[in-house]
């Protein structure tokens, strides 16, 4: 057996990986996101690269050891996975596993019917958006490397949890794709992390929403925007202001709806996020129970 195998099925032993500065939390649940060891930087002189269901994954160093973050699509299936690994001429196969996870359920009255039983129009409108930013989703930019150490890009309690299996007017619509943060129109929303603004635009259910690519497969979202401070191209630095909160598109009161795409998947922004800066503890676990507000 090759060396390079026989370290890579001793280091699956360890898994997952310990919560490191800059990375983000492994949770490998639908989605979640997996952090998986691929050898160390002095034995690897090449940055090795990585796939998951024939998608290239983001691989960084962190700590001397060349680590693949790879995003889990909700709807995953929860058996084993793998990751395939090149690694110089060496192609190999790191298996892991995706556990189940129940996301919890969040019931939602919106006043404007006419964004949960759609018009005919809207929803050609709305499938047409959905197209669109599912092939934004899908961008990959390679850059030398990607800042994971997000801030949280609006202060305020977190509200809406990503995941969430929800109910608009008693009817079962999409999980909820990103964590919302309670804050009142107007409020500054920024960038997460350094990257260039991929796209700006106003849609049906998302509202007026910025796209940032921070390069190697990794994207967010800011959603419901009352105004945009950025245009498409623009380079952003971390913490610089994209926008200002409001509550356009389907949404029941101004807050930020916040998405995190890692190669094609929304995953957890939560995990991007070392400590929410959440004003009230209990006041931010009530939110989430009652769960508004809240959109796509
Ligand atoms: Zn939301």
């Amino acid at each position: 057996m090759h060396p390079l195998i026989t370290t890579l099925r001793f280091l699956l032993l360890s898994l997952p990986l310990l919560a490191h500065a800059g990375l983000p939390q492994s949770s490998n649940v639908p989605g979640g996101v997996v952090v998986l060891q691929l050898g160390s930087t002095s034995a690897i002189a090449d940055k090795p690269q990585a796939w998951f269901e024939d998608r290239p994954v983001l691989v960084t160093a962190d700590e001397g050891q060349w680590v693949a973050v790879a995003g889990l699509p909700l709807d995953s299936i929860p058996v084993m996975h793998e990751l395939k690994v090149q690694l110089g001429h060496e192609s190999v196969l790191l298996p892991f596993d995706i556990r189940p996870k129940a996301y919890p359920e969040q019931y939602v009255t919106l006043k404007d019917t006419s964004k949960v039983e759609l018009s005919p129009a809207d929803l050609a409108r709305a499938e047409r958006e959905i197209a669109a930013i599912t092939e934004l989703k899908q961008h990959w930019r390679d850059a030398p490397d990607t800042d994971l150490d997000f801030i949280q890009p609006a202060k305020g309690e977190l509200g809406g949890r990503f995941g969430a299996r929800r109910f608009f007017n008693g009817q079962m619509r999409k999980p909820h794709s990103g964590l919302d943060v309670r804050a009142g129109s107007g409020k500054p929303v920024v960038a997460s992390a350094a990257g260039v603004v991929l796209a700006v635009d106003e849609y049906f259910f998302n509202g007026k929403t910025v796209f940032v690519d921070h390069g190697n497969g990794l994207i967010t979202l800011y959603c419901h925007l009352k105004r945009f401070d950025v245009k498409v191209g623009q380079t952003v630095r971390k913490g610089q202001r994209v926008g200002l909160v409001g509550q356009t598109g389907r949404a029941s009161g101004p807050h930020l709806h916040w998405s995190v795409v890692l190669n094609g998947a929304m995953v957890d922004p939560e995990l991007f996020i070392a400590a929410p800066q959440v004003n009230d503890g209990k006041a931010a676990i009530r939110s989430s129970v009652r769960g508004e507000p809240v959109e796509p």
